[in-house]
């Protein structure tokens, strides 16, 4: 690398380019189980600064096999996507502005952070309304490249759906545009002579070739994040071929994402909340199941565990959020302390509307209220509270928002150990499927925390571990196995939103099968020929490097 690195700095790159021990520490961990140490992180300038990165690391590929470059955003996967041992290329620290936005597009970089560019979305009175539980720590590039998804994505669906454009920096270190193209477009694509000509006419080919596999392999589920959204690429029925569809939530496995595109949509005048407790669980499908008749714009749930941990960690938000904004907190918590007294919840469940006035979002959630109060027992429901602004609901958005990120870093003896923290079941085996996920929890004596998107099926089930101790890192695969087997037998995607990674990749083959998973590889030799790309990720992911990385210390 100590050549490479010197051929780098005498190279057109312009940008930072660091080696030492504490950067690369740093740069080893993402938010996910995993653990790798990188020898090189690079902040390149601008675009141009990642085309010649690319073009040197495809140069020296051959006498240095193992270089390769894993584009960074904020670092806050969950699967391992954002980690790896050769390079990684962080986009905060340059690639980092809005370059337009008006109320219907906005144009950015990828290392801009989710909470600056909505900043700028609102100015105009729009929202990119796909973003992630974490908001306030991701960056664009990671949303795109992970294809997230988040709590308004039962009514807007995920990052894919507004991406309208890309710029990728694709595997002959040029920078090039990509966007949906009609049938003519598409022809003339391939008409070229060039790296870009060949990709669009061998994806065409695989497509063409494995059309009905593919188009059938989607999962029938609202949220999907696992393996490359092939199946959204070529439509021979109206006849748009969208190479985004492919790039949007590959894990930076086909290119470098330099600039995106996104639609906007007018962000709703008013929006108002129905929480209520649940002192069982053993009814939540059911529960589910009557609130999406509603049509709610989100449905959100978490467990008991959630909430006595977000008690628990109350002054590490102090700090966070500043006396005045906490006391307010407080005060609005008054209500809960009551509802509490009514019987213990075992699970918080938040249905949002939407509306053009306070008065129409209120009559929605009241009229949610009158028809779950039919069944109030047959639901264990032990109480509600009607929230009907905005204001009244950020408690328990915080609570839903927050607990994860304080858990990561708070508590002391046990670390977060997300392994089967994003699995997508249809609404309506949730009955059936939930007592068999908590026997399993149970059989591995997993301490767990439950929280989702109830809407979609897609639940986090983060446990909490001594990840120290080998006798705990021996129940991951397993219990991974078991959940895992379960969530495939109720046509489910192990994946709605965190993407594959290092933790879900191994398991692409159960997921679709080899057909599908071949057409996966061709595509990824077809975009990557020499692979350069992120490796260890999506098809070429294997349980064995995985777990290897584990981490055991913290
Ligand atoms: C508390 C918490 C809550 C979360 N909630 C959600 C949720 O609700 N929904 C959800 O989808 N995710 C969630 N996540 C996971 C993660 O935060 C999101 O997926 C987020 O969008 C990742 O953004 P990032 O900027 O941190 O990406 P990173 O971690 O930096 O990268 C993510 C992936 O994108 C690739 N990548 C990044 N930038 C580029 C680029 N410029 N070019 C090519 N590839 C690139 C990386 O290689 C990696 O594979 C959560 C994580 C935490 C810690």
């Amino acid at each position: 690398m100590e050549d490479f690195k010197k051929k780098l700095q005498d190279s057109s790159f312009e940008g930072e380019v660091l080696d030492d021990l504490e950067t690369r520490v740093f740069y080893s961990h993402d938010a996910s189980l995993f653990e790798v140490l990188p020898e090189l992180i690079v902040a390149p300038k601008d675009a141009k600064a990642v085309e010649a990165l690319v073009k040197l690391v495809a140069e020296n590929k051959k006498t240095i096999p193992g270089l390769s470059l894993t584009g960074r955003s904020a670092g806050t996967d969950m699967a391992g996507g954002a980690i790896n041992d050769s390079i990684i290329v962080d986009f905060t620290k340059n690639i980092n502005k809005i370059v337009s936005v008006t109320s219907e597009r906005a144009v950015v970089q990828p290392g801009m952070y989710y909470r600056d560019f909505e900043v700028e979305t609102l100015k105009k009175g729009a929202l990119m309304p796909s973003y992630p539980a974490s908001r306030d720590m991701a960056a664009i590039g990671g949303i795109v490249n992970n294809n997230s998804g988040g709590e308004k994505s039962l009514e807007y669906g995920k990052t894919a759906d507004w991406v309208a454009g890309l710029k990728v920096v694709f595997a002959d270190g040029i920078e090039r545009e990509v966007r949906p193209l009609d049938r003519k477009a598409l022809d003339k694509k391939m008409a070229q002579k060039d790296f870009e000509g060949k990709v669009y006419r061998e994806i065409y080919e695989l497509i063409e070739a494995h059309y009905d596999a593919i188009k059938a392999a989607k999962p029938k589920v609202s949220k999907n994040s696992m393996g490359y959204g092939i199946w959204d690429v070529w439509d021979r029925e109206t006849g748009v071929f969208d190479l985004t569809q492919l790039i949007t939530g590959s894990e930076g496995t086909l290119g470098l994402t330099t600039e995106v595109e996104f639609k906007l949509t007018p962000k709703r005048a008013h929006s108002g909340l129905l929480v209520f407790f649940l002192s069982d669980i053993n009814k939540l499908g059911d529960v589910i199941n009557t609130v999406l008749e509603h049509k709610p714009a989100t449905f959100e749930g978490f467990d008991d565990q959630t909430m006595i941990l977000f008690f628990k960690l109350m002054p590490s938000l102090l700090r966070q959020m500043g006396a005045p904004a906490f006391l307010r907190l407080m005060i609005n918590m008054i209500p809960q302390g009551f509802m509490v007294l009514r019987g213990y919840p075992k699970f918080i469940m938040m249905v949002e509307f939407n509306g053009e006035t306070t008065q129409e979002v209120k009559d929605k959630i009241h009229a949610l209220r009158l028809s779950l109060d039919l069944k109030r027992r047959q639901y264990n429901i032990t109480a509600y509270e009607e929230d009907g602004t905005e204001a009244k609901s950020e408690k328990f958005w915080l609570m839903r928002r927050k607990s994860f990120q304080l858990l990561r870093s708070k508590v002391k003896d046990k670390h977060t150990a997300p392994f089967i923290d994003d699995f997508v079941v249809p609404p309506k085996y949730l009955p059936e499927f939930l007592p068999r996920l908590q026997k399993i929890i149970r059989k591995y004596k997993l301490f767990a925390t439950i929280a989702g998107h109830m809407g979609d099926g897609n639940f986090h089930v983060i446990p909490l571990m001594e990840i120290e101790k080998k006798s705990e890192r021996d129940k991951i695969l397993p219990a991974m196995k078991e959940v895992n087997k379960l969530v495939l037998q109720y046509g489910g995607s192990l994946s709605g939103e965190h993407n594959d990674g290092m933790v879900r990749g191994p398991w692409l083959e159960e997921q679709f099968g080899t057909e599908i998973l071949e057409v996966f590889r061709k595509a990824k030799a077809i975009m990557d020929p020499d692979g350069i790309f992120n490796p260890h990720k999506k098809a070429n992911a294997d349980w064995d490097f995985s777990y290897s990385h584990i981490r055991d210390h913290f």
